[in-house]
Formats: C-alpha cells, structure tokens, sequence
C-alpha cells in the first residue's frame, strides 16, 4: 500500500521488479486510516484513497485524500513501518557524525570512525545498499580490525594472471532466456517462509552459462598479427575491431587541455590501456583494410567464445585469467 503512485515511489527499479517476481501485490494512491483490532489482535486495516495533487511538498506531489473512498482490508500482521535510516543513538557520545552520517576518520575505506577502535560498516556506515555489499564490508572491516589489533597487515590481496585455455562458452549462450526464479504460491506464505525457492539444476546451468566469464582477457599480439581478418570475419558480434592510429594527436586534447587517453584512463580504472585509446583511435572501415595499424580486442563486447583463437593462422592471439586473490601472509 502506498500512498502516492509508482514514479513517486523511493524504491528503486530492481525493488520494484523483485516485488512483482515475487508476485506481491503494490496498491497506489492509498494511505492507511485506522488498525481494526479483535480481542486484542489485529484483524483489518482501514485504508482510503488520495488524489495526487499539482502542488509538490518535499519532492513530491502533495496527497488529497478521496472522500468517501475507504475501504477496508483484512489482515493477521501488521507490520507499521520499515526504517530505511541508521539509529545513530546506540552509538557512543563523541563519535562524530552529520546527516545521520558517522564520519570515518581519515580514510572511508578504512570503516574507522573518529573513535579509533570502533568500526562500521555496511548500510549503518553508507546507506543502504545491497546485502553483498554489505558482506564484502563486513569482510574488510574485519581485515581492518585484525591490523589494529595485531599492528600489521595479515592479508594480502593481488590479481593472479595466468594463461588460460578456451572457455566453451557460445553466442548460443547469450541468446537464452533466464528461467525466472520459481517462488512459493502467495497463499502460502508465512511470516517466516522463504518465497524464493531456488532453481533446479537445470536452471542453475542456464544461469551460470549466461556469465560473459569477464575475467578471461583475449588480447592479439601485435607483433604476431599478419592482418588478415580471419578473427573479425568468425567474430560473432563488433568485438575485434581494426584501428587507425595509435599516435597521440593534437586534436585528441580536450577542452581542459588533458590528453583524452589521460581523461579516459581514469574512467577505465582496472582495465587495460588499449581500453582507453580506443577514444583517440579511430576504427577503419572495413572497406579501407590497408589503413588499420593495429587489431584489437574490444573486452566489453568479447563473449569468451574463443573463435578469433580457433582460425588466427599464427596463433597472436592469447586468452589470460585473472583472478583476484586473498592470502594470508
Ligand atoms: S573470443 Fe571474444 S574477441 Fe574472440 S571472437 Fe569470441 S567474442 Fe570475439
Ligand atoms: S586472425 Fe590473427 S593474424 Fe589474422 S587479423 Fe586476427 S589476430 Fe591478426
């Protein structure tokens, strides 16, 4: 029940679309007007109907309610409100916070607070998020934790490169649609009932091979390549492309005077360079070959088929997998 209408709503597009997955009813324009209650338990709620009006307050448009437009719906819990901020009152005196906001010492990554053995973390530290993120919090947090309590860093992260071989995935397998998650009927729900009820084997290969499996890295040996575009003729989508120039160019500065590789290599952060030229290098025509000085795997558009490796007739293309790793040390 809600009391303005969707576009309104501060629930985002994933929320919403999870609801309905989960086959939950979303009733607009309504507010809640009184708990009707039987021998002590609650047993309907009277709710009536709002006129979204042209006046906004806050944000958002101002409510009328509907005369003459309650109704009353029957129910066995009742549950009044869902806190979507932090309770920063269990908090100790002296912590420094703003907007309900704990401040963190000096680095945000760290989780310190200005108190220096108190941690946060997840939706209490940035608002609310996901409950994966709040895990992957939860883990550096403990990390930061041990190296306050032991004085030195007992974890090590670093990405491990290693040479791979092809990876079976097909174009077939972006082409598939993803089995929805099966869901346990409304009618049988309880209050504590897992609605999700997990996929099937079968279903869980589909998923699973849906992956683009982006930590496999194709790249072409320049040295090696002979240009003879057998790659980009099997390629089953725009993933190898021919390059005009690698040179860097006056007209690549942009209007704060940086050179656009610079500009762009900051945006690409984690990715390899070639990832940022592909802004100042501009793609030939596939009718103007002679021209292309350099063909190069596009990773964002590559699907891990291994086709390009198959018919390259001297072997300048390579596949790497990286992975990031944590050890104790
Ligand atoms: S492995 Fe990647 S780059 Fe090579 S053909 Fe398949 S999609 Fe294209
Ligand atoms: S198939 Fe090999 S040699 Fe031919 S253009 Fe592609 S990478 Fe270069």
């Amino acid at each position: 029940m809600y009391r303005r209408s969707l576009a309104q709503m501060s629930a985002n597009e994933e929320e919403l679309h999870e609801m309905q997955a989960e086959e939950i009813e979303i009733h607009t324009l309504v507010s809640p007007v009184e708990a009707l209650c039987n021998d002590g338990r609650i047993a309907a709620v009277v709710f009536e109907r709002n006129i979204l009006e042209s006046e906004y307050v806050g944000g958002k448009p101002r409510i009328t309610p509907l005369p003459g437009s309650r109704f009353v719906v029957e129910c066995k819990t009742l549950i009044a409100a869902i806190g979507q901020t932090q309770d920063t009152s269990v908090l100790p005196p002296g912590v420094e916070r703003k907007d309900n906001a704990v401040f963190h010492k000096a680095d945000p990554l760290s989780h310190q607070t200005s108190r220096a053995n108190l941690f946060v973390a997840g939706d209490f530290a940035f608002g609310n998020a996901t409950v994966i993120e709040a895990i992957a919090d939860g883990k550096e947090v403990a990390e930061e934790v041990d190296l306050l309590l032991m004085g030195r860093r007992r974890r090590k992260r670093f990405v491990d490169v290693k040479p791979a071989g092809i990876t079976g995935r097909l174009r077939d397998h972006d082409l598939v649609d993803p089995p929805p998650m099966p869901v346990l009927p409304v009618q049988q729900r309880g209050m504590t009932d897992e609605v999700e009820l997990g996929f099937t084997a079968e279903q869980t290969d589909i998923h699973a091979w849906r992956c683009y499996l982006c930590n496999y890295k194709f790249e072409i040996d320049q040295d090696k390549c002979i240009h003879c575009d057998w790659c980009i003729k099997v390629s089953p989508r725009n993933c190898i492309l021919r390059l005009g120039t690698l040179e860097r160019k006056e007209s690549a500065v942009g209007a704060d005077g940086k050179h656009l590789a610079e500009t762009a290599a900051p945006r690409y952060y984690g990715r390899s360079l070639p990832d940022a030229l592909k802004f100042i290098c501009q793609e030939v025509p596939a009718s103007e070959p002679e021209r292309a000085t350099y063909i190069w795997i596009d990773s964002d558009q590559c699907i891990r088929c291994g086709n390009c490796i198959n018919v390259c007739p001297t072997g300048a293309i390579s596949v790497r997998k990286c992975d990031c790793v944590a050890e104790n040390v």
